[in-house]
């Protein structure tokens, strides 16, 4: 018989309420803290730019028993995703095990020699702790934002420059009138500088140090959905753990595989018009292809036609007067200064001395199935496995956590097999594939299936595949199959 535990659930955003749900559905008594005053971490409205969008297709962005609602678009907006978080925290019931408004702001071992943690709760000016036999951690990877300061930036502030973090960007009336630069290259800086030429910015420009492939919503006239997630093209990058059959098969596919992709760059090229731009990245995409690959924001190119947006290939060095001056020794007329320059990774209510064993030297996470470090017990993360589809990611890592805390994997790993697995995927990502090692490894992208696979695998899953083989190779991961693939795995209650 399982024991139920008391749990914490950190987070209350798409990986949280998947904790929450999984840990609660086995008969554990959950308790969900989250420090913002509502659910949907980057998608409750207060921390989003306006106008902010999936990058995912809607049947790519859901729990496996919840399809977005049949009016929302394709690619819904960040209130549409925000309400359907909600109501699937009203389906499921989670509301009851969340205190919101509630930070945890430390943990340490339990004091009274029991296995799990004690957490520090702050909420409304008081400080109290808890004990917990496990702990889920779904602090996601976008609520510690990186700060970036340049020479100038006091005097450029004093004379009444505005100076902002990209998710501070939350009112497109900042933009009016003014001459508006973007630092950064990723999606949230495309976001911002069309936003800005929308909202009447007398000129917007995108500061950026590398140019990368961007993926255009329709890529020839077909939703990217029905080209880029398929296990027939996931095969053709380099995962982990390929025996030497499939590196046969792979080296003797190379010539096709490079034609593949040669073609698709030359549709973006085509399609884009990169090179007019000056925007053809360096690095062959299939190189790139991870979860920074950014989308082409709606109205991206058509805003550099107008000449109202430019890019600039360069970064910052300092801010002189009502100017920022850039690396290229260009001068810029600045009213506002976006910094699209991202978050830092990190689980901060960590001690140091657990942080250290969760992140190598190089910052890369040490963590098996990206969700448990053998060094920290009773503790397993959410959200670490991010995709291009996070919301199934999430809702299967968490399937998978619960049965790992309970003992229940049919392959439960030992001890030194999770520490073996972690050394060859950072050995994988340090030599074979780099581009593995953004967000400190922390991204399942482009390998949905592979991940998925070992999951089920794991949780005894009866069925893994649909039954029709062409859809299975040739089409996205379908949530309403993996909902199926998840109720064919072992069933039981702690009690
Ligand atoms: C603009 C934008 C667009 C995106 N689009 C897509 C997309 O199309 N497809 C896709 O797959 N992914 C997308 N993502 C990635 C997105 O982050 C994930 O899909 C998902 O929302 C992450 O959810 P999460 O719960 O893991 O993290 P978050 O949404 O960041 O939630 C973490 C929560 O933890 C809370 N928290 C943090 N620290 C504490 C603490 N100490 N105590 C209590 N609470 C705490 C935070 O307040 C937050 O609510 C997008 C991200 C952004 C920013």
């Amino acid at each position: 018989m399982v024991k139920c535990k008391t749990v914490a659930v950190i987070g209350g955003g798409v990986s949280g309420l998947a904790a929450a749900k999984a840990f609660d559905e086995r008969g554990h008594k959950v308790i969900g803290f989250e420090s913002s005053h509502d659910f949907g971490g980057v998608w409750e409205p207060s921390r989003s730019y306006p106008g902010v969008q999936t990058q995912s297709p809607k049947e790519l962005y859901r729990y496996t028993d919840m399809a977005m609602p049949d009016d929302y678009p394709q690619w819904p907006k960040g209130p549409q995703v925000h309400a359907y978080l909600h109501s699937y925290a009203d389906k499921h019931k989670l509301g009851r095990l969340f205190h919101l408004n509630t930070k945890v702001t430390g943990m340490e071992r339990r004091a009274d020699g029991q296995a799990g943690w004690t957490l520090t709760l702050e909420n409304a000016g008081s400080t109290r702790t808890q004990d917990f036999d496990f702990v889920a951690v779904c602090t996601g990877q976008f609520s510690y934002k990186n700060t970036l300061t340049h020479p100038g930036q006091e005097e450029f502030v004093a004379q009444s420059g505005q100076v902002m973090h990209s998710s501070d960007y939350t009112d497109p009336e900042i933009a009016r009138g003014k001459h508006v630069v973007v630092l950064g290259g990723s999606k949230s800086s495309t976001d911002i500088a069309v936003n800005a030429v929308q909202h009447g910015a007398e000129q917007v420009t995108m500061v950026y140090r590398k140019n990368v492939w961007r993926i255009p919503y329709f890529i020839g006239g077909i939703n990217f959905k029905r080209l880029l997630y398929m296990r027939a093209q996931e095969m053709q990058f380099n995962s982990w753990g390929r025996g030497p059959l499939k590196k046969l098969f792979a080296a003797v596919t190379k010539p096709l595989v490079w034609a593949n992709f040669r073609g698709l760059e030359t549709m973006l090229k085509m399609q884009l018009g990169l090179k007019k731009w000056n925007m053809v990245p360096d690095m062959p995409i299939e190189k790139e292809a991870c979860c920074s690959l950014p989308l082409v924001t709606p109205g991206f190119f058509e805003a550099l036609k107008t000449g109202k947006l430019r890019t600039v290939l360069g970064t910052y060095q300092q801010y002189v007067g009502d100017s920022v001056m850039l690396t290229t020794g260009e001068k810029l007329r600045c009213d506002v200064s976006v910094l699209a320059v991202g978050w830092k990774l990190g689980v901060p209510v960590l001690p140091d001395e657990y942080r250290e064993k969760l992140v190598a030297k190089d910052g890369q996470y040490r963590v098996y199935r990206l969700a448990v470090n053998p060094d920290l017990p009773d503790m397993g993360f959410v959200g670490f496995n991010s995709s291009f589809c996070t919301i199934l990611s999430a809702e299967m890592i968490a399937s998978w956590l619960v049965r790992f805390a309970d003992g229940q994997l049919v392959n439960q790993p030992s001890d030194a097999a999770m520490r073996s697995n972690i050394e060859m995927m950072l050995n994988w990502r340090r030599n074979e594939r780099p581009s593995a090692k953004v967000y400190g490894g922390l991204c399942s992208a482009p390998f949905h299936f592979k991940h998925f696979d070992e999951l089920l695998a794991d949780m005894g899953a009866g069925k893994a595949k649909r039954s029709n083989p062409l859809a299975e190779q040739f089409s996205f991961p379908n949530a309403d199959a993996y909902g199926e693939f998840l109720a064919s795995t072992p069933q039981y209650t702690a009690g």
